[in-house]
């Protein structure tokens, strides 16, 4: 239910609102917007049928919020959440670029890479120091000495930090390092690890798990925003069809599709979404070209070498030119790259 205050409502009549959604132990979420102030009641809402929220004072109207998911739908807030971590600007206009290697690997891989990245336009800066493998016996990350790199790195290029974290027992720790945590793909509907993440202070980039559908993405989103982080980023990096002829199919109406609903913005992988280096530019270019808030995109010195994804890995030439198209394409859709 969202409860819409009038527009010179008290901060007295709506602390009252807040309170009498509580006595109903339902959860109030206040959202405070340019034109008007409503609060998004969550909860079993039969509770609150019927108790009048109409009458308080300073209430405007009371309606239903249709969509399954509710902080998260634009029902509950119209305009654009805007992310800011740091360096990092995802929405509202910016096209944020997330750069950096699958994973880190050595202090100068990571160096290295950051370096190049933010010389080329990019404002945060990838590297997996946990990383969810497939196999057991693959590379598994540096762990926190791998976090310890990337604050290195974002200490001498100012970069953002954004780096996964793959259990809720490792939120603290990553949380210490990082700017932005990344839920991976496999953990989508990991709800623990979403409701750790949701009591962090840390922004978030949710990845879209490969088998699950869109909504299935919002209401993953909904446990971090109930937790009361509101720095959440949704993050299409594609997913699994009978197709072979990329890693992943990577489906772009997901961005003016998720636009039309909620308020959060939406980055786009393409590395991961295809698989293959040579796809990756053509399809951010055409992920600014639907509409994306952000690019999250894999680059290393020497692909080849790379522990992790090196097949899907743009080198830096190959980086800069992809930032070059996007810039263009960025600014034939009025929005700024970077
Ligand atoms: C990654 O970003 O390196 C990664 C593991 O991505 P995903 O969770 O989308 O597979
Ligand atoms: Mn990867």
């Amino acid at each position: 239910m969202i409860i819409v205050m009038q527009a010179g409502a008290a901060r007295e009549e709506l602390a009252r609102v807040v309170a009498r959604v509580e006595e109903l132990r339902l959860k109030p979420h206040v959202i405070v917007g340019t034109e008007r102030t409503v609060v998004a009641v969550v909860g079993d809402e039969r509770a609150a049928d019927g108790r009048g929220f109409e009458t308080l004072p300073g209430v405007a109207s009371v309606m239903p919020i249709l969509a399954p998911y509710k902080v998260a739908s634009r029902e509950v807030q119209q305009e654009p959440t805007v992310v800011t971590a740091g360096s990092l600007v995802v929405g509202g206009g910016r096209v944020g670029v997330i750069a950096g290697p699958c994973s880190v690997e050595s202090r100068e891989q990571i160096l290295a890479t950051a370096r190049a990245v933010k010389a080329a336009g990019a404002t945060g800066l990838r590297g997996g120091a946990f990383k969810p493998r497939t196999s057991p016996y693959s590379f598994q990350g540096l762990k926190e000495e791998g976090l310890r790199l990337l604050a290195e790195a974002r200490e001498e290029t100012g970069l953002a930090v954004v780096t996964e974290v793959v259990a809720p027992e490792d939120v603290p720790l990553v949380a210490r390092y990082a700017d932005v945590l990344q839920i991976g793909a496999r953990n989508m509907q990991n709800y623990r690890l979403l409701e750790a993440v949701g009591k962090c202070d840390k922004a978030v980039l949710l990845k879209r798990g490969p088998a699950a559908t869109v909504e299935e993405l919002l209401l993953a989103a909904e446990y971090v925003l109930d937790g009361g982080n509101r720095r959440v980023m949704l993050c299409e990096r594609g997913i699994r069809t009978f197709e072979s002829h990329t890693r992943f199919t990577l489906p772009l109406a997901t961005v003016p599709w998720l636009h039309a609903r909620t308020h959060l913005p939406v980055v786009v992988d393409p590395s991961h979404g295809t698989g293959h280096a040579n796809l990756v530019t053509s399809m951010a270019a055409a992920s600014v070209a639907a509409g994306a808030d952000g690019l999250i995109v894999e680059v290393h010195p020497d692909p080849k070498q790379a522990a992790s994804d090196g097949a899907q890995t743009l080198d830096v030439p190959a980086f800069e030119r992809m930032m070059d198209t996007c810039r263009r394409v960025a600014e034939a859709v009025d929005r700024r790259l970077g």
